[in-house]
């Protein structure tokens, strides 16, 4: 059960300098303004992957379950369903959401899953010291490639508007009060909410000096434009120096997978008969 102190007293091992420090603190205002507005904190759930995001799981005092490799996604998916009325959010990696648990991403947007995602993308993997992850921009040296990537990274907002997510944003651990603002926003959207947070990784994969001389943030974008939406995404290919939007992309309200869902009740009665005369069916 949370304290109510919404940070927890165990030590920190990020690196200093590690942009995880920021999506922390982003996250927390972002929780506790959920909680000043009437949301039990009880009812809130953060669901961490493998890697040195997930240690958010440890730092944060909320409700969390520290998830497998890459699957985030369907734990949070499947939270949600077994109780509608948690706000569920995933902390996730790069390397965890868009290499292990990619299809786990494309199908939770697809059928809008009413959770936030929020992927901590330094494009390396950080806590194994230094592997190209699908956002690593070409020729990217790291362990794994000493020589130098051959392959180029793939957008992750271009391929989270083509698997119909509802709600597309991008922000950076640079930039606190914008992130803590666009997490805020997304844990209120009902359905799916995406957002890449571009994070400083100090040892790796240090891009401060370039999203910080590329980086702006949107200003005169129609969000409900799709089409927009995809030109504003197409900007910045995660391997050029084009300028780099922060911001809300795209933002649409859709029907919940957990409506759809619950259209089809096993049983009569409320949730913990149904959930009774469900087991009692499988015995
Ligand atoms: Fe942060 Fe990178 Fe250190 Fe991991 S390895 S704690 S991502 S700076
Ligand atoms: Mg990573």
């Amino acid at each position: 059960m949370p304290s109510g102190k919404f940070i927890t007293g165990a030590q920190n091992t990020w690196c200093p300098g590690c942009g995880n420090f920021t999506i922390q603190f982003a996250l927390r205002n972002a929780v506790q303004g959920l909680v000043a507005d009437g949301i039990p904190l009880e009812n809130i759930v953060l669901v961490t992957g493998i890697g040195c995001h997930a240690k958010m799981g440890d730092y944060l005092d909320i409700n969390s379950f520290y998830s497998i490799h890459g699957r985030t996604i369907p734990v949070a998916t499947g939270i949600k369903l077994a109780n509608p009325e948690l706000t569920v959010i995933c902390c996730a990696g790069d390397g965890d959401a868009y290499a292990e648990g990619l299809d786990h991403l494309i199908f939770a947007a697809k059928r809008n899953t009413d959770i936030t995602v929020i992927i901590h993308n330094n494009r390396v993997y950080g806590l194994t010291t230094g592997q190209y992850t699908p956002t690593s921009p070409l020729g990217f040296r790291g362990r794994s490639t000493p020589d130098g990537t051959p392959e180029e990274p793939f957008n992750p907002l271009t391929l989270m508007l083509a698997s119909g997510a509802g709600y597309v944003a991008r922000s950076t651990s640079r930039k606190m009060p914008h992130l803590a603002g666009i997490l805020s926003q997304a844990l209120r959207y009902r359905g799916f909410a995406f957002i890449d947070v571009l994070q400083i990784c100090a040892t790796y994969f240090n891009m401060t000096e370039l999203y910080d001389r590329l980086g702006y943030e949107l200003s005169g974008h129609n969000p409900a434009d799709f089409q927009a939406a995809c030109r504003k995404a197409e900007e910045w290919d995660y391997n050029s120096d084009s300028p780099i939007a922060f911001g809300v992309f795209y933002q649409k309200e859709k029907t919940c997978f957990e409506e759809r869902f619950r259209r089809y009740p096993p049983a009569g009665g409320g949730r913990e008969e149904q959930i009774r005369a469900f087991l009692e069916r499988k015995r």
